[in-house]
């Protein structure tokens, strides 16, 4: 069986062939840990983890490592951190900021059902690996010291890729540099040689978060962004690996930077082999933003009545998620939710009681080609017709979809004797071996909502349904 994955960087649809088909290895940009979750955060949450889950299954549970970071040094953090705890040291502010947003990240994307990653590298803890790469590309000719300050030099780069060493600065953006220059807003600094050229390390003042720098600078200093997922994927996944994903939003400058980093300090035409990418997310046809009042989180979604005045299960969410095919645009409205939740419904009260059964091939086969969910769905609405419920249970499982709990219907206290005078007389009937009468009596309570289980200790317990 063949995994077929789309490549921003060759733009094309091709076999997934790992280096390693013993170490099949993925990185995925994760999140900067200074607020609330959105819902578009979630998305390459979701989505990278039914990649994970789907080459598991194709390479085994040992044979696959899932990198996905935690930015917790980066300016958006200090300024955010300077604000909500002002009377804290800087330091301390940004520590506590930092770990309990990343604990909140963790509830949230647990609620959707996302499996925790292989590994969840911190910046803060590879900050030696920074400074290696920062140094190789010093020595390398790539990048330059001016005002404590390293800057990484496109142009440079470009000069070895004339010579086929590399690959082209912008090749995964698919733009010139002069069509990068004009298109991108890049700060003009003194201290740069041109604009197209970015930070990897600049100087900390006293109060912010500092480290001893690279390139013979005496002053501390705090890394760039990009330099980040350099050093996390080359200490974690090695110099070249499998795949590389985020969200659309990061094609560039981030991966372009990272792509041009790790390729010019280790010497390679290629970081990774694939690049996938997931598409936008809208709200109700609209851009999110906090100006349009549209802007929702994850935990609002589950603990508010902010959306569509009520609160939604994680699972529904995830399955509503999966209803478009990651690489597309997804407009993430009230209707579709309740779609979503219309149909979990019903299939997790069909299969909800069936056997173990086994992962249906059509399922597979739309995943396997470039995560078709919306195919696979369709696939799972035929399971529903057909009366499939161990593959359609098997299906949800695989996907990572909980089925719906029951609703559970508050009873009177008459209501509740009369339903255990009624198990009363089962009992009596099972015990003289009245099967017929026994059924009768539960199939008269279910006709009254009440569901009936009897257990091997030869008790039976009983359930209040909608
Ligand atoms: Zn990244």
């Amino acid at each position: 069986m063949t995994l077929i994955l789309y490549d921003t960087l060759t733009r094309k649809k091709r076999e997934f062939v790992p280096i390693d088909p013993e170490r099949i290895r993925l990185y995925v940009c994760g999140p900067t840990v200074y607020d609330f979750a959105h819902i578009g955060n979630a998305r390459p949450v979701i989505v990278f983890d039914v990649l994970f889950r789907l080459l598991r299954r194709f390479y085994g549970d040992q044979h696959v490592t899932y990198v996905r970071n935690i930015t917790d040094v980066e300016d958006k953090i200090n300024e955010r951190a300077a604000r909500d705890f002002p009377a804290l040291a800087l330091n301390e502010a940004i520590r506590h900021l930092t770990e309990t947003t990343a604990k909140q990240f963790h509830h949230d994307i647990g609620a959707l059902g996302c499996l925790p990653p292989s590994l969840e590298p911190r910046a803060t803890e590879h900050i030696e690996e920074m400074r290696d790469i920062i140094e190789r590309l010093v020595k390398g000719g790539f990048a330059y010291v001016a005002q404590d300050h390293v800057l990484f030099s496109p142009a440079a780069m470009d000069q070895a890729a004339k010579s086929g060493a590399l690959p082209r600065y912008g090749a995964l953006a698919n733009r010139t540099l002069d069509e990068m220059l004009a298109g991108a807003r890049v700060d003009v600094a003194p201290y740069k040689r041109d604009p197209m050229d970015f930070v990897l390390w600049k100087p900390s003042k006293e109060d912010e978060p500092g480290w001893s720098s690279p390139g013979g600078i005496r002053t501390k200093g705090r890394p760039g962004w990009h330099i980040e997922c350099s050093a996390m994927s080359w200490k974690h996944l090695g110099e070249v690996f499998d795949i590389h994903g985020g969200g659309i939003d990061l094609v560039f400058p981030h991966h372009e930077n990272e792509i041009a980093q790790s390729c010019s300090a280790f010497g390679h035409q290629r970081m990774a082999n694939y690049w996938m990418h997931n598409g936008f997310l809208q709200v109700e046809g609209q851009k999110m933003s906090k100006s349009l009042g549209n802007f929702v989180t994850i935990d609002e979604l589950l603990t508010t009545e902010k959306f569509g005045g009520r609160r939604w299960p994680g699972q529904v969410l995830r399955l509503a998620m999966l209803a478009t095919q990651y690489r597309q645009p997804i407009d993430w409205t009230v209707a579709g939710l309740n779609e979503a939740e219309r149909v979990l419904k019903d299939w997790s009260a069909f299969s909800e009681d069936a056997p173990e059964g086994a992962l249906p091939r059509a399922v597979l086969d739309a995943l396997a080609d470039d995560l078709n969910t919306p195919k696979a769905i369709t696939t799972m609405h035929g399971l529903r017709r057909s009366g499939q419920s161990a593959e359609l249970r098997e299906s949800l499982r695989f996907l990572g979809i909980k089925p719906l709990a029951k609703e559970r219907v508050a009873l009177r206290g008459d209501e509740i004797h009369w339903i255990e005078a009624r198990i009363a007389e089962r009992n009596q009937a099972r015990a003289r071996k009245d099967w017929k009468e026994a059924d009768r009596i539960r199939d008269e309570l279910l006709a009254s909502g009440i569901v009936l289980r009897d257990n091997k200790d030869g008790n039976t317990s009983w359930e209040a349904t909608a």
